[in-house]
């Protein structure tokens, strides 16, 4: 976004399509950190279905763990543009460490937004500065993308609240220090902060994912799980329209740039692979069919991240508008993800299916940005029922 009259890039007169030089910077920074201490490792965390400690420690140390959230809680104070280049660069260099920002963060903004006082006081900054990692625990063996249809219950005795109940899906689960929960509380919908460390809390590692594999996936089982009834996040009947839609929507925030970084990642690879690979006597690059390929992978991964710009700056200035835009920006660009790495794969032929080139992996990865945070069917009930096609 350009600076125009701010030191954010934004105009007050509308958004300008350019980044500022501060951002530009950021984003060279981005790019040299995935390409030292992620890309060459990437592959091999898909196969091990896990990344390593140290990468962890490493987006720690670089403040790129609880980026978005604000100086003032111990966190990096990013502001949403940059949030996403970062978001970006990550994906392009691997899904499953991209997802550990976007869930980490989207926990820690609603922790910071919703959790009492007392919460805060105990874990807010751990949090805010990654020294404790956060999942979502909100989907089930049986519930998925009815949210409201939760049956893990809450009930409140004494000053603790006691958990039951069974999660699945969870991204990070099995590393994640802290969960916000989706529980039934008399009835209501109701979100808990409930450490990993709780009693009764077991989680079991969900291996065999074939879309961000190395993402730690875990199940999570709650038996008797007792909190301080501090650690309500939110009131009681919040849990689903306040606190896990704030989670969600800076979910899809992340998701829709996540998508960006998966279809530059397969530009990239196509653009390489058809400039050295010859056929018929000259470079794919040069044949009409595989530049058509590559033209719509350019058109729609710029115009996803155009989306994904304007949701973020809608961000930026606050905008109401914002949580819509975003989620056209997931829809767009989940699909983009997903049309670019299935072309990918196409254009790499036989090698395109082979763990030798990075494409499969790409594809794998982009079908899961089609499910999370809202499947793309979800999405499209919502945005055709949105006010934004009379903009
Ligand atoms: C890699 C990965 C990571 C995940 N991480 C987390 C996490 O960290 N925390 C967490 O809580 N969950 C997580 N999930 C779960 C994810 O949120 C759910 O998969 C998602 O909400 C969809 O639910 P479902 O898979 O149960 O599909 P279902 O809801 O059973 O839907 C199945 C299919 O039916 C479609 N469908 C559903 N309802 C309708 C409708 N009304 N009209 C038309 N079509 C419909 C869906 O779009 C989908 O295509 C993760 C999932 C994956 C794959």
């Amino acid at each position: 976004m350009t600076d125009v009259g701010s030191s954010h890039g934004l105009s007050r007169s509308g958004m300008q399509v350019e980044l500022t030089e501060a951002q530009k910077k950021a984003r060279l920074r981005y790019r040299s950190f995935v390409r030292e201490r992620i890309s060459p490792y990437a592959g091999r965390w898909d196969r091990e279905e896990s990344i390593s400690t140290q990468i962890v420690d490493q987006l720690r140390g670089e403040g790129y763990l609880g980026a978005p959230l604000p100086v003032e809680t111990g966190g990096g104070g990013l502001e949403p543009i940059s949030y996403g280049l970062l978001t970006e660069e990550i994906a392009r260099g691997c899904s499953s460490v991209r997802s550990l920002l976007t869930v980490h963060d989207m926990v820690a903004l609603a922790i910071w937004r919703w959790g009492s006082r007392d919460l805060k006081a105990k874990i807010g900054s751990a949090v805010a500065m990654a020294e404790m990692l956060c999942a979502l625990a909100l989907s089930e063996p049986d519930v998925g993308s009815d949210a409201a249809g939760v049956r893990t219950e809450a009930r409140l005795e004494g000053d603790e609240y006691v958990l039951n109940g069974r999660k699945k899906w969870i991204t990070f689960g099995q590393i994640a220090d802290l969960f916000l929960v989706l529980a039934r509380c008399d009835g209501k919908l109701t979100a808990f902060t409930v450490p990993s460390a709780t009693p009764g809390l077991a989680r079991r590692p969900l291996k065999g994912i074939v879309g961000t594999r190395a993402s730690l996936l875990a199940e999570l089982e709650l038996n008797e799980c007792r909190i301080p009834s501090c650690y309500l996040t939110g009131r009681v009947g919040f849990g689903l329209s306040h606190v896990v839609s704030t989670a969600l929507d800076y979910g899809r925030y992340s998701v829709a740039w996540g998508s960006v970084g998966i279809a530059q990642a397969c530009l990239d690879a196509c653009l390489d692979y058809t400039s050295s690979r010859k056929q018929f006597g000259a470079a794919l690059r040069e044949h009409q069919l595989v530049q058509r390929k590559l033209t719509n992978m350019i058109a729609e991964t710029r115009a996803a991240r155009l989306l994904c710009y304007r949701a973020g700056y809608l961000r930026q200035t606050g905008d109401p508008n914002a949580s819509s835009e975003t989620l056209v920006a997931k829809y767009f660009a989940s699909q983009a993800a997903v049309r670019a790495a299935n072309d990918a794969v196409q254009l790499h032929g036989a090698n395109g299916l082979t763990e030798e080139y990075p494409v499969a992996r790409y594809l794998r990865d982009a079908k899961v940005m089609e499910i999370i945070e809202g499947s793309s069917q979800i999405q499209q009930m919502t945005i055709a029922r949105s006010p934004l096609g009379e903009l």
